[in-house]
């Protein structure tokens, strides 16, 4: 195997490569004669993506009025990989007018049994073209396959199958009360999990009796016209969904048509402010999901090298795309600098590149603009007097690709602590007492979800009754059912999703 080194770096590979870590991370190994990973690439030579898409309104695939198109690029190659529709208001309202005549001459008058058939239908499809749907959310925003593959893929198709079990059971969900559906809902999600978060939204607004009219965003449309096209293959009556695509106008457009009954929006909390302060006044429900900034909190008596594989898929699962991503880590102050260590030993190992490559740990950003946002936010950092760290992998030379970063001696003040950053970039502070991590993990705007990791329940309900958080996993991180609510607290967001709870924003008593 390989001598022990001293030395405070490691050697990189001869093609710099990632490199395994030591199984007792204190110690530096040469891992120049460990076996390097052969290329593993997802064969997508099966998938078909069109030149050019159109909107999905009333069951067919229709041009958009004004004729403009936009395109999506592929983050990994930065190619144009389609054209598809821009949808102005003249389309928002012909989406609207389909989404109303479906709701009341069809859809609000099947039983829940029957609406419930064609969710499951439509669950099973997904899964019939879960690898072809993988490829494509990978493709077209740049996450690695082994997460398309085997998290937004089949959480998708589950929430579909969770919610098409509740549409003839809503009676039994409030018992005694009765609940009507509310009519169209209008739904706007964002590009960190394309699909995942559109089945977030159109399965329970389906399952509850309503009718949909959803727009992707614009770096990631191509899933959902995909899913629009299961949509018409499963036979779900015209008009029950339909999909718009185009920019931010395009979704002010729908959050403020008149004849929209419920906003269901994904994203930031600055457009979820404008569409609050938009919808002041009227009487349309809304929920808002919006940004995080999760604190992930860890107790000297946390088993150290568990945590840092948990760590590692807060802070670096998806590129840090996730709205609850653990992206503070609060460590208590005897165990930091093993802590830090290992964290940067395993930081080493992390493969970054090609999405479609079985192996790649972390693929490519999103877009240019969310790219030059991240780099933006490492140079802050920097300004800011804290310590940056990267991994010292190579990363390829086209696409928008991010080395996995660590900034040490920073300030409960500092920007890249109190905002939300949104790529592989893990702030670390210190604390001493519970109280201190406590009274740290609440000092920000933001109260999506946060982690715990100790040996003793105790804490984990201490830290669990203290920390403002809608979500708060414990001992793990990033796990996610469609049984479970998720939303936030504070500038996080209003409302819930998933579970019982994601019915209540579908429904009226
Ligand atoms: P974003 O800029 O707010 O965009 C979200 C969606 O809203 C996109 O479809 C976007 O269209 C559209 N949009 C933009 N301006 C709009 C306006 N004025 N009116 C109506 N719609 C508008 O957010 P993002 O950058 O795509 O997504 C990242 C954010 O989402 C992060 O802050 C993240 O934390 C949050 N997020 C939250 C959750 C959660 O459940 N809490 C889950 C995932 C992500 P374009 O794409 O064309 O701009
Ligand atoms: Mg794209």
């Amino acid at each position: 195997m390989s001598d022990i080194k001293t030395e405070e770096t490691i050697d990189k590979t001869s093609n710099g490569s990632p490199k395994p870590t030591s199984p007792n991370s204190d110690l530096k190994l040469d891992f120049a004669s460990f076996w390097e990973y052969s290329p593993a690439p997802e064969s997508s030579d099966f998938v078909e993506i069109d030149e050019k898409y159109n909107h999905f309104i009333n069951g067919e695939f229709v041009e958009p009025v004004k004729g403009r198109y936009m395109k999506s690029i592929n983050p990994a190659t930065e190619e144009v990989l389609c054209e598809f529709a821009e949808g102005t208001s003249e389309d928002v309202d012909k989406a609207v007018k389909a989404a109303r005549k479906a709701y009341e001459k069809t859809w609000s008058k099947l039983s829940g049994n029957e609406r419930g058939k064609y969710i499951f239908r439509i669950a099973r499809m997904i899964q019939e073209r879960a690898r072809e749907l993988a490829i494509i959310e990978s493709i077209d925003g740049g996450k690695p396959i082994r997460e398309s593959r085997d998290v937004d893929v089949p959480l998708s198709a589950a929430y579909f199958f969770y919610y098409a079990g509740w549409a003839d059971k809503l009676n039994y969900a409030f018992p005694g009360r009765k609940p009507k559906s509310l009519g169209v809902c209008g739904q706007i999600i964002p590009w960190n999990f394309p699909l995942l978060m559109l089945a977030w939204k159109i399965a329970p607004a389906l399952a509850t009796g309503n009718t949909v009219v959803l727009k992707p965003a614009e770096s990631t449309p191509v899933t959902a016209l995909k899913f629009a096209e299961i949509c018409r293959d499963a036979g779900l009556p015209d008009g029950v969904v339909n999909i718009v695509t185009g920019a931010g106008q395009t979704g002010s457009e729908i959050v403020n048509h008149p004849d929209v009954n419920k906003i269901a929006f994904t994203g930031s909390t600055n457009v979820g402010k404008i569409i609050q302060k938009s919808l002041a006044g009227t009487d349309k429900k809304f929920t808002l999901e919006l940004g995080g900034k999760g604190p992930n909190i860890v107790f000297e008596d946390a088993p150290l090298d568990q945590t840092v594989e948990g760590i590692v898929n807060a802070i670096f699962f998806n590129q840090g795309h996730v709205c609850c991503a653990g992206s503070r880590l609060l460590v208590q102050e005897g165990i930091a600098e093993r802590l830090i260590q290992k964290l940067k030993d395993r930081m080493e190992t992390l493969i970054v590149g090609d999405p479609l490559d079985k192996n790649t740990d972390i693929g490519a950003i999103n877009s240019k603009a969310q790219f030059e946002r991240i780099q933006n936010y490492l140079e802050i950092g920097v300004n800011e007097g804290a310590e940056i760290h990267q991994s010292s992998c190579q990363i390829p030379e086209n696409g928008y690709f991010c080395r996995p970063t660590i900034f040490t001696n920073v300030s409960q003040s500092n920007r890249v602590v109190q905002e939300e950053i949104f790529g592989p970039v893990l702030t670390i502070q210190t604390f001493r007492t519970p109280d201190e991590a406590i009274e740290k993990a609440n000092n920000t705007p933001y109260g999506l979800a946060s982690g715990v990791w100790t040996d003793k329940g105790s804490k984990i309900f201490k830290v669990g009754q203290s920390v403002r958080s809608g979500v708060m996993w414990s001992n793990t991180y990033n796990k996610f059912d469609p049984t479970s609510p998720f939303g936030g607290y504070k500038e996080s967001g209003i409302g819930r999703e998933g579970g019982l709870h994601g019915l209540y924003p579908y429904i009226k008593f």
